[in-house]
């Protein structure tokens, strides 16, 4: 017989980390019936037929959000045979809170005590027979994370699903319960019997999402009756007595160890998330985080996949002394160039080897350069950029695993309620920093229309993964590594979604308070290597498939249509790029992008097929400056690359691919979250004006300060920049309040 086990709980309390380990890899998402919010099921290690189901983050049952109503339509209408509670052990009293609702729903419940191992570390002691005796349900400990008592906690579940749901403690005063008899009386057979008491609970709170599948009408005075008895309003009185109970029970449950008033975790806080220091260490995190992986440690590796595995090859050892010699030939001491085959152990790169081998077969000319100058130019390059994204992205999933990347939307929020931005669109905008795709999707979760929108918007101004590639080679190639070329990029996407923010929010369209912004920020913890490796080798493995696939497509394409063209014989091979097909095609469109410093067809070329996948970019460049045939190091093609610009203009360049339309995968999920056409084109052509103007500004006044004259450019750079301006700063068409800050969830 099939079992559905429906995981729950509180946001952060361990649930997704619970499902992996119990359900391996045979897990499947999907979406919510009617609803685009992710689905995650799996399927029991070890048991041929138990499913598990992941339910969205809950704090409770009320139909306040998304994730709730969802979460116990789940429980009400596909009737999982057990819910496995998990409880995060650190938090009883928040998570109980969820815990007594759970119990109501008729279907059996086994509690899963998580994070027993920071409990047991702190040094407290939670009675789990205690907790037994008070919920009635089985009670258990586990760490989810260090894999304790997980095996226990599904196979209890296993065997629960088979018995009667367990007694239901009891919760609430007399006469609210007195009232709950009689409206389950009420109800009769118009619910299933075994959510009588459930349903019974949602009439008695006047759940508005409840009354429109039944209506009751002899409840009213029933209800009227118990407020009056308890002196508050329906809603309040179930709340209220919910926490009466748990905090009557709770010293029982738990024996704190005395210790200062201060956890670690809020004395990290204290000066994380200060007042003042807050930006400066956020700012000094994220530099050193794009320093790192792309101006130090990354290059150090990309040199070797760009220099050796794609380029000429590699000392396996000798590469010391080809080195010296090298220098000595330099100083003008040798007479002949050294070779570094003479050197030592040589590995040649792949463009070496294949090359030997097509020289061997004796193919055609264009099948060589099919093959060298299209496919592996165009994939290697963007393949070199691997280990620069692989620090990065090692950096990025131990920042979210250990906790702060939660307080920057904190902080964030903070800042910029007053300005009408809540902390609830910062949060796609820290997730972009991966992929836009998955981005976007987070805005799902903001119920305010206008800010989800406006959300959707601006959250793939962040820097993704795929633009990693773009950055290296700007920075690597023409601005010469310099330290703050790759860390801007961050923040020129965080100060593009900010800006767009404030100034959106003044439009009418836009206007309205900020969505509420409740959120628990969960205790910093040291994240385990798995956890990030896991993380990481995801989205680097996904590159890779990309490369493999779309951009590799790509390249031949572009190979073909630069090497050919018209000549004086006819349609052929040409000899120069500048006579191919796409010179004519990138040419004839390349004026728009003058003003901003880059309208050579090739730079034009290259931003386009950036829609289709960012990474194509520096594909393209790498197929147009001949990337695998001058690469004796990766060097040349940089040079080549690097002669096109300056260093302004390249900025601009960058600038203007970092934050112009995203890829066309996410543009399909922009399409998606707005579910309407004409403001997916708005948000696209919003996304390229931006750019437009931020290269624009970036190009004319940089080379207007660094002394490049003054010219009709300069004049619209200046007069973009006012315009900014105004709209930064003028009076907002809707009216707009600061709201407060909640740091705990509003239950
Ligand atoms: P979800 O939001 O309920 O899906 O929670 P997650 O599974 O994403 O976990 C939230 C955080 O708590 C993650 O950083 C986990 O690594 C961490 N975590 C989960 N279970 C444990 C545990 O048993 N012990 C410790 N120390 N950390 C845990
Ligand atoms: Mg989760």
């Amino acid at each position: 017989m099939a079992i559905k086990i429906a995981l729950a709980g509180n946001p952060n309390s361990g649930k997704t980390t619970l499902f992996n380990v119990l359900t391996g890899s045979n897990q499947f998402v999907g979406n919510w019936p009617g609803v685009t919010v992710e689905k995650k099921e799996g399927r029991l290690k070890g048991y041929k037929d138990v499913t598990i189901i992941d339910l969205p983050g809950i704090y409770s049952l009320s139909p306040y959000s998304l994730e709730e109503i969802i979460s116990r339509n789940y429980l009400l209408e596909e009737k999982p045979d057990v819910i496995l509670n998990i409880i995060d052990g650190t938090n009883l009293e928040r998570n109980l809170f969820l815990t007594t609702q759970l119990l109501d729903m008729g279907i059996p419940v086994v509690a899963a005590v998580n994070m027993i191992d920071v409990v047991e570390k702190a040094g407290d002691v939670i009675n789990l027979e205690e907790m037994t005796k008070a919920l009635g349900c089985k009670v258990l400990a586990v760490s989810a994370l260090k894999g304790r008592g997980v095996r226990e906690a599904a196979e209890t579940a296993v065997r629960a699903s088979v018995q009667a749901a367990g007694n239901i403690p009891c919760v609430f005063s007399a006469p609210v319960e007195r009232a709950l008899d009689k409206i389950t009386a009420l109800l009769g057979d118009r619910v299933p019997q075994t959510q009588g008491r459930f349903c019974a609970l949602k009439v008695f709170e006047r759940d508005a999402k409840f009354a429109e599948k039944i209506s009751l009408p002899g409840a009213e005075a029933l209800i009227q009756e118990a407020e009056n008895a308890r002196g508050d309003d329906a809603e309040t009185i179930i709340t209220e007595e919910r926490y009466h109970y748990i905090t009557g029970i709770l010293p029982k449950l738990l024996k704190k160890k005395p210790r200062g008033t201060l956890s670690p975790s809020d004395k990290i806080d204290r000066v994380v998330t200060n007042r003042f220091a807050a930006l400066p260490i956020f700012a000094v995190v994220i530099f050193l985080v794009y320093f790192i992986s792309v101006t130090t440690v990354g290059t150090w590796v990309t040199d070797w996949t760009n220099d050796g595995l794609f380029g000429e090859g590699w000392h396996l050892t000798g590469g010391g002394a080809f080195v010296e010699a090298m220098e000595a030939f330099e100083a003008g001491g040798l007479a002949e160039e050294p070779a570094p085959e003479d050197f030592g152990l040589w590995a040649p790169g792949i463009p070496v080897v294949v090359g030997g081998w097509l020289e061997a077969a004796g193919t055609a000319d264009w099948l060589n350069g099919l093959i060298l100058d299209g496919i592996i130019a165009g994939v290697g390059a963007v393949l070199g950029f691997v280990p620069q994204m692989l620090v990065l992205f090692i950096f990025l999933a131990a920042l979210e695993a250990c906790g702060y990347m939660a307080r920057i939307a904190f902080i964030l929020d903070r800042i910029f309620r007053r300005f009408g931005l809540s902390g609830r669109s910062f949060i796609p905008m820290l997730i972009s920093t991966g992929c836009g795709i998955p981005g976007v999707m987070a805005s799902r979760t903001i119920e305010n229309e206008h800010d989800r929108r406006m959300t959707v918007m601006t959250a793939t101004f962040m820097p993704c993964g795929a633009k990693l590639p773009i950055i290296a080679l700007i920075s690597g190639a023409v601005l010469g590594g310099t330290w703050w070329v790759a860390p801007s990029a961050y923040f020129l996407g965080v100060f593009s979604v900010i800006l767009s923010g404030i100034i959106l929010k003044k439009t009418k369209i836009f206007a309205g308070d900020p969505s509420p912004f409740v959120m628990e920020l969960p205790a910093y913890h040291l994240p385990t290597v798995t956890n990030i490796l896991r993380s990481m080798g995801e989205r680097v493995w996904s590159f890779i498939r990309k490369a493999g696939t779309v951009i590799l497509v790509s390249a031949v394409i572009i190979w073909f249509l630069s090497s050919f063209g018209f000549t004086g014989d006819g349609f052929g091979m040409v000899e120069d790029l500048n006579q191919g097909l796409l010179a004519a095609l990138g040419g004839a469109v390349a004026w728009i992008f003058t003003p901003l410093g880059f309208g050579t067809w090739d730079a034009t070329v290259a931003t386009i097929t950036g829609l289709v996948a960012k990474e194509n970019v520096v594909g393209t460049m790498g197929v147009l400056y001949g990337y695998a045939e001058t690469a004796e190091d990766g060097a040349e093609f940089w040079d080549a690359f690097a002669a096109n610009f300056t260093v302004i203009s390249a900025y601009a360049f960058l600038a203007f691919n970092l934050l112009c339309a995203p890829c066309f995968a996410a543009i399909g999920a922009i399409k998606r979250e707005m579910n309407n056409a004409k403001w997916t084109w708005f948000a696209l052509a919003y996304q390229t004006a931006y750019a437009y103007v931020a290269a624009l500004v970036i190009y004319q006044l940089g080379t207007f300060f660094s002394g490049g004259g003054f010219g009709a450019g300069t004049v619209f750079g200046f007069a973009a920049v006012a315009l900014l301006a105004y709209l930064l700063v003028r009076k907002p068409a809707g009216k707009t309040k600061p709201a407060e800050t909640s740091r705990r969830a509003a239950v």
